[in-house]
Formats: structure tokens, C-alpha cells, sequence
């Protein structure tokens, strides 16, 4: 998936200067792999020849100071960085994800789009953390058409604790515009309205909308967009667009294999940005949109903002910079290894983690993603480890007699352990990989 990128970075690494000539095949690279991510040909083109301005005929530094520390910079990661700038860029948008009303009046917000893209599940989640933020929710099931529609939202209402109206028989229109006064009659604050979809873009789906919105004066009107359609997701969201005046769109499903380009087109075609994005069936799986990692993703490799936050969740923050950095220059030991089992522990399921490494996905070798139950005894063997063997990983080959007396001590077998080194050194020039094919050292919080 990510081969288009890498290659383009291997074939300019060891360059001194960049030039038309050269960067052709690197721009190449990147274009396929845009292409791959679903990343519409119009926006692929545009981005490339922005990138290809901004490296072309920049003197290219070798090395950078950052606080203190030199950090090197080659053409490949002026490249690299030049892209992420421009897809950051074109993604980010100016104002919050969400435009608040006026008190008392009740802030409006309107979902909407295709059948099954989760403008429902959407509804809940945003409830969900909107009444985590103290606001006070009211789910409006206006999505007459598909049977259980309504009853869905209702499950949904009924798990979070959080109030729907519907009118059994009503007409959309009159059911929206009636939740206000209910709203105000139950002192909620926010009205998030789950609209109905079709399977494609339809006149009597559209006018529907556009009395809703005209009658409601909706705030917001967000546009829930399945990741993996892809490039068909552009042309509809522009449909959309058009009629309903789009206020920020939902990318859902992120959590599978799509890379997620269609955000990027979306926006440079619509102007309409990507406010959230939903990263799982569950309710929580809701966050606002970072361009940073969504760039990170398109561009395939990996969403390490996105695991510098689970990593502050866990731990204060500096320790977290400290860890990620230390993980990335591949400089991490086998004790950071065991902090890092608890501390992944900790983080929940590891499913969650390994998606935001994208670049894991395709360069771990099978049977390397551990479970719970391994973690559990990989922290059984480190454990049992003198400190330093935790530092000095290196004793273990010098000395069979140390592999013996942790097996022993852990209630593990040898093989065991040694399989446990193996899988930390691999784990160790993984994480210096990472860390210097994308130069993401140098976008790591205090080394800018
Ligand atoms: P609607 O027709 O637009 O209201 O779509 P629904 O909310 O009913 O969602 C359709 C399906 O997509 C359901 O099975 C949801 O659980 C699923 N879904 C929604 N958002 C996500 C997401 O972010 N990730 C995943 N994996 N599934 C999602
Ligand atoms: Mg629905």
C-alpha cells in the first residue's frame, strides 16, 4: 500500500540538490501512491506540482538545530516534508468543528448523507461527546423511510442516556421543526438531526433536506462520508454541496483499510472540510479531525499523532514525548519494552493501536502483532531481567546461562525468551525505521 511513497523516498535519498530532473520519479511514486489512497486525479495533480514548487530550487540543509540537537535533513525528508505541508494544508480548516448558537437558542445540527454511510451511529457518537463536553443532547430520528430507522436512534439514545423525539407516521419537515419546542421544553442545547439517506444522490431526498434546513435553521449541516467509497464519494459529496451548503464533513469507517483520500478531494473540490472522524462501531469512536494524521495516512505512514495522544492518555505527557522519540530513534531498551507492554496494557485493544500504524500493517511480518495473552507473559519474561539486561539486550548473546536462569525465573520456556528478544530487537529497528524514513522526529512536539 505504502510502496509508492517509500520508493519515492529511497530514490532520492543520497541526492544533494533537488531538481526537476531528479524528483520526476520520486513525484511519480507519490502519485501512485495518492491514487492508491483514493485521492481524486484533478487534487493528485495540483498537489504534486504545489510540492514540486516548493522543493525545486531550495538549497537543501543538512542539518538543523532543535533545541539543542542536530538533526539531519536530506533531500528525501525535505521531499517528505513538503508533502505532508501541502496535504496538511489543503485539509486543515479555519473555525471549530462545530458552530454554536446564540444561547438560548438550541445549536442545530444536520446530518446527512447516503444510505449506510453512518450518519446514525454518527448521531450518537457526536451526542455522546458533545454531553461528555456538558451539553445537553437531543437525538432527532427524521429518517422516515428505512424501516427500524428510528428504533435504531432510539437503541442508540437509550444506551447513552440521551433523549429522542420522533413522530411515529410524521412528515420529516414537521418532525424536525416540532424538536425545537421540545428542545427548549426539555432544556437541551443541542439538536443533532439523523436524516434519512438514500443509495444515490435523489431530487425528493433533496428537497426533503433543504426544508429541513430552511425550517430549522440548522447550524451545522455535516455530511457523513463512507471512507471506503472512494472517488465516488467526491462527486456526491459536491451534489450535496451544491443543494444543502455543507458545513463540515464526517469521514467514517477509518478504521478499516482505506486510506482516507476522499477527504482530501472532498475538500478541495467542495471546500467543505473534514470536522470528524469516526474510527470504529462503538460509540466512543468518535474524534476530531487532525489533518496532521490524516495527511500521515494518506501519504502511508502512519498516524503517529494519533498514538502520541493514546500515549498521553496513559502517561503525563512529557513522558510520552520522551518515549516516542526515544521509540523513533530507534533508541528504546529492553525496560522501555516492558513500560511499553503495561503502558499498551493500559491502552486497550491492541487492534486500535496497530490502525494507526498503517505502515505496520505491511511491514510486520506474520505473527508478530501480539495478543493480551502474550503481553502477559512477555512482561512475565522482562520482569525477570536484572536491569541490566534490560539496558545491555546484547548480555543475552554472550551468555546462554542468562537465557536459562530468566526462562527459569519467568516459568517460561528458553525458546521463549529468546523468541521475546528477537521480537524486541526486530521491534527496535522497526521503530528507528519509522522514525527516519518519514522525518517524523523533526514534527514530534519540542523538536520543531
Ligand atoms: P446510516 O444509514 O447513514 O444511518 O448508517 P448507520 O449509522 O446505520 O451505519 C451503517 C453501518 O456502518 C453500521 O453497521 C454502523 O455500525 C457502521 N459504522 C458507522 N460508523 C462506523 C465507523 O466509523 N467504523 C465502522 N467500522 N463502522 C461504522
Ligand atoms: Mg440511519
Amino acid at each position: 500500500l505504502t510502496k509508492g511513497f517509500r520508493a519515492a523516498r529511497n530514490r532520492l535519498a543520497g541526492l544533494t540538490e533537488l531538481n526537476e530532473e531528479n524528483l520526476e520519479p520520486a513525484l511519480r511514486d507519490v502519485r501512485l501512491s495518492l491514487l492508491e489512497a483514493d485521492v481524486e486525479f484533478g487534487v493528485v495533480k495540483r498537489f504534486l506540482g504545489r510540492v514540486k514548487e516548493s522543493v525545486i530550487g531550495e538549497t537543501i540543509t543538512n542539518e538543523v538545530e532543535a533545541k539543542g540537537k542536530k538533526i539531519k535533513i536530506g533531500p528525501a525528508e525535505r521531499f517528505i516534508k513538503a508533502c505532508q505541508d501541502e496535504l496538511v494544508g489543503m485539509m486543515k480548516s479555519e473555525g471549530p468543528a462545530l458552530v454554536h448558537a446564540k444561547a438560548p437558542q438550541p445549536t442545530g445540527i444536520m446530518m446527512v448523507g447516503l444510505q449506510g454511510s453512518g450518519k446514525t451511529t454518527t448521531s450518537g457518537k457526536l451526542a455522546r461527546l458533545l454531553e461528555s463536553q456538558g451539553k445537553k443532547p437531543l437525538l432527532v430520528a427524521a429518517d422516515v423511510q428505512r424501516p427500524g430507522a428510528i428504533e435504531q436512534l432510539k437503541v442508540l439514545g437509550e444506551r447513552l442516556s440521551i433523549p429522542v423525539f420522533s413522530i411515529p407516521g410524521g412528515r420529516p419537515v414537521d418532525i424536525c421543526t416540532k424538536a425545537i419546542d421540545h428542545a427548549r421544553k426539555l432544556k437541551r442545547d443541542v439538536i443533532i438531526y439523523d436524516t434519512a439517506g438514500r443509495l444515490a444522490v435523489d431530487e425528493p431526498l433533496m428537497v426533503e433536506l433543504q426544508q429541513i434546513k430552511t425550517n430549522t435553521k440548522a447550524d451545522n449541516v455535516f455530511m457523513v462520508v463512507d471512507a471506503m467509497i472512494g472517488q465516488d464519494a467526491v462527486k456526491t459529496a459536491a451534489a450535496f454541496h451544491e443543494r444543502l451548503g455543507l458545513t463540515g464533513v464526517v469521514m467514517t469507517k477509518l478504521d478499516g483499510d482505506a486510506r482516507g483520500g476522499a477527504a482530501l478531494s472532498i475538500r478541495e473540490v467542495t471546500g467543505a472540510p473534514v470536522k470528524f472522524v469516526g474510527m470504529g462501531e462503538g460509540l466512543d469512536k468518535l474524534e476530531e479531525f487532525r489533518p496532521e494524521g490524516m495527511a500521515s495516512r494518506i501519504l502511508g505512514f502512519g498516524d503517529v499523532v494519533g498514538l502520541m495522544k493514546d500515549f498521553e492518555g496513559v502517561v503525563d505527557q512529557n513522558k510520552a514525548e520522551q518515549d516516542a522519540k526515544r521509540m523513533l530513534e530507534g533508541r528504546f531498551t529492553l525496560h522501555d519494552f516492558l513500560e511499553q507492554i503495561r503502558m499498551l496494557q493500559k491502552m486497550g485493544p491492541l487492534q486500535d493501536l496497530f490502525e494507526k500504524l498503517p505502515f505496520f500493517a505491511d511491514s510486520v511480518p506474520e505473527g508478530f502483532q501480539v495478543d493480551e495473552k502474550e503481553l502477559k507473559r512477555a512482561e512475565a519474561i522482562v520482569s525477570s531481567m536484572t536491569k541490566r539486561e534490560r539496558i545491555e539486550p546484547e548480555l543475552f548473546t554472550k551468555d546462554k546461562g542468562r537465557i536459562q536462569r530468566v526462562a527459569k525465573g519467568s516459568g517460561r520456556s528458553d525458546k521463549d525468551v529468546v523468541d521475546l528478544l528477537q521480537r524486541f530487537s526486530f521491534m527496535k529497528q522497526m521503530m528507528g525505521d519509522i522514525g527516519q524514513q518519514a522525518g517524523l522526529l523533526q514534527r514530534l512536539p519540542g523538536m520543531k
